[in-house]
This record gives C-alpha cells, structure tokens and sequence, in this order.
C-alpha cells in the first residue's frame, strides 16, 4: 500500500505521520488491487468473522497480530417496509451503526486508526471530539494498553464525557468548539509526544469507516444503493464510504453507477451546505456557529473541499435540517421502533425534505445511517462526573509538571 494525494495524484510512501500532500490535498491509502483480488473474493468473505477486519485486505496494516478489535462493525441494516409504503422510495434502508461497540460508528475509525499505531509501538493518543470520537478512543486505547487524552466541547453530552471517564481517558473540557481543542491536540502532539488520531490527521480513522461502505455493499448482496444519506461533520465517512465503492467498482465486485451522496448537516452549523449552494471553493464557517452539539457540529473540517468534491461527483447534494425538525424526526423515528441519536434523526429529517422537493423518487433505493446511540446524549443536569477535568487544569498540570 501507499498513499495517493486526493488532490494531484501524486504517490508516496505510506507513513503514519504523514497527512498532506505538499499540495496541500490529503493523502488517502492505495492499495495492489490485482493482488487485493487474490484474496478478497465473494466466496471467501462467506467464511470470515462478522466484524469490519473481514475486510482486512483493504485495511492498512501490515501484521493481523496488531489489529485491536472490539467487535466493530457488521451492524444490521434494517429494512423499513412501513415508511416504503408512506413515501415514494423503492426500498428504504437504515443501518444500525449505534450497535457498534461505544455505541457509534466511530468505533470502526478507531480499530483501524489503534490498530495501526499498535504496529507503529504507539503509547500516548489524544483526540479532540464532539463526544464520540473521544470515547471511542478511550475505549480502543485502554483495550490496547495505551494512554489515552481527549478533549471536548463543555457543552458536549454528558454521558459521553463520562463515558471517556469510565474508560479510563484523561478527559478534558474545553470553552470553545471541536477545532478549539484541536489546537490543544497540536501542542500536545509536539510537547507531549501524543499521537494525534484526530479526523484526517492519521491514515486509520478514514480507513476504518471505509468498511461501511464495504459492508453495505455486501449486505446488499453487491448492489449499491441509489442514494446515501449521512450525518456530516469532519467528513470522514463520506470521504471513506466512497473510496469504498470506487474500490469495489476497480476489483469488480460492483458494477453501475455509484450512490448519490447526501451530507445532512444542521442549520447553524453548515459549511458543507453553504459552499454547495454557493457553488465555490470550499469555505469553514467562520461566525455564528449556532448548532447542538453533536457530531455534525464541525465548522472548519480539515478537507471540506474533498467533501464538496464526492457530493458533486456522485451527483449527490448537502442538505441543512433544522433543530425542531431533529427533534421532531427522533420521535417519528421511535415510533417505527428506530431509537435514534440526534444525527441519525437529521437523515430522517433530510429524507422527508429531499422527498418533498421530488429529489427522491419512487424508483430510489434509499439508506439512512443512524450513526450513534440515542441514549448517550441526555441533558447534562441530568449527569454528575465527580473531578471532571477542564483545559484549564490541564494547563496548570501541564506547567507545574514542565
Ligand atoms: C462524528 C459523527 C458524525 C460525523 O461524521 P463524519 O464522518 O466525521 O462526517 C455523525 N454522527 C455521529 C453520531 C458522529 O459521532
């Protein structure tokens, strides 16, 4: 394997440290795919284990004994017969990703980005969240043995930041948003040795969710879907979900047109949507981020342009929900049986809209993905985390102890 620049096309030697191309483009993973098809075949995938490692051959890791693994992956993808019959798609599909371990499809990022810093002798990880990511992490790295900082959003779900407690992370709070603990992460990196397994900042995280678009091609006994519809923020999945088809089309595992992409994000918080309908280069939203937070809440994501870029290429579009229309679509959701995060919600939401404006229509195979657990975004006042930790004690930590 190596790295392909998804900007220029230049290639260059894999390396964990890496992540841009002296263009400035994100170098994304390659693989021998004449070689990849020597073992990666629909007859033997029947006989592998029900995890995202089924799918190791297009996984970056030179040594299975490194792989960490909690079960990731292989989550049900639901068929919803009764909303069929109410609105004008073919099949309606959602995939379960709340039934991974840490309850989010985040755990799939993780195994792949811990498995490979395992293999590289890797200690010390950190990760700046809006919650998922940072308890995934912790749970993948006390798995693995290794040290785990994450830093969070005050404002972020209070389950989820116990969670990274109960995990064993040096959990931290931050006043600001995911990319003001971002920098965090960065000085960290440099002072404290971390590895910094943020979005996009290691080759594993968009790897990892790759395999949901294996998967999902695979479930669908290898017919890709018509649309996708997704909860963006960093943009990870997307970004990896599609180097998935393009390698299933390139060792013929599929054939077709590939998936229309649809980015979900909410309003008050849309760079994704903003650049879309500006028709431009991709811009961060700068001001008045004004969004729950939830894993969509990211207003400078480290390669918008890469997102813009798939979406326009899958002739796919970028939709803004608003909060009320979330809220209302968990309960529609619940009441045929999905218990959904507020993220899987926002793609109910973004259906129902996209149906509406005839984008839609009755010739469409449709998959949803719930991406997180509804349970794990209780109200804070509800939550008591004796000792939490902010930034603000890191600092003073961090100066007495240097
Ligand atoms: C991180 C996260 C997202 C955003 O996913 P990206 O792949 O980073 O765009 C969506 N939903 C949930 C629940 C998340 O935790």
């Amino acid at each position: 394997m190596w790295f392909r620049c998804s900007n220029c096309g230049k290639t260059s030697a894999f390396s964990l440290k890496e992540t841009k191309c002296t263009c400035e483009g994100t170098l994304l993973v390659d693989y021998d795919m004449e070689h990849v098809g020597h073992t990666l075949t629909k007859d033997s995938l029947k006989e592998r284990s029900a995890t995202m490692w089924r799918y190791k051959e297009l996984l970056p890791l030179e040594d299975e004994k490194h792989i960490v693994s909690l079960g990731e992956g292989w989550t049900p993808l639901v068929r919803m017969k009764e909303a069929e019959k109410k609105f004008p798609a073919k099949r309606l599909w959602v995939k379960r990703e709340e039934q991974n371990p840490t309850g989010s499809f985040k755990a799939r990022g993780f195994s792949a980005a811990l498995s490979i810093a395992k293999e590289y002798g890797i200690k010390k990880v950190a990760v700046n969240s809006n919650g998922n990511a940072a308890s995934a992490l912790a749970a993948y790295a006390s798995y693995a043995g290794m040290e785990s900082h994450v830093f969070v959003p005050s404002d972020c779900p209070g389950l989820i930041v116990d969670e990274c407690v109960q995990y064993g992370a040096n959990t931290f709070l931050v006043d600001g948003l995911i990319h003001d603990a971002g920098k965090i992460i960065s000085v960290g990196q440099a002072d404290q040795c971390w590895h910094n397994v943020g979005t996009l900042k290691e080759p594993g995280r968009a790897e990892g969710k790759k395999t949901m678009g294996l998967e999902l091609a695979e479930q669908l006994n290898w017919k890709l879907p018509d649309i996708i519809i997704y909860p963006t923020g960093g943009g990870s999945g997307i970004i990896g979900m599609w180097r998935a088809f393009k390698q299933l089309k390139r060792l013929g595992l599929v054939e077709g047109d590939l998936p229309r992409m649809v980015s979900v994000q909410e309003a008050g918080c849309q760079p994704i949507v903003d650049t879309c309908e500006s028709g431009r280069k991709f811009k961060a939203q700068a001001e008045n981020v004004d969004s729950a937070p939830t894993g969509m809440r990211v207003p400078s994501p480290p390669d918008g342009e890469l997102i813009v870029s798939i979406l326009s290429e899958s002739s796919g579009k970028a939709i803004a929900v608003t909060q009320e229309e979330i809220k209302q679509s968990q309960q529609s959701f619940g009441k045929q049986g999905i218990s959904s995060s507020p993220e899987g919600a926002a793609t109910w939401a973004g259906f129902q809209r996209l149906v509406e404006r005839g984008w839609v229509t009755s010739n469409d195979e449709v998959v949803l993905f719930n991406t997180s657990h509804a349970m794990k975004y209780l109200p804070w006042e509800q939550i008591n985390i004796p000792n939490i930790k902010t930034y603000t004690d890191w600092l003073k930590a961090y100066f007495v102890a240097s």
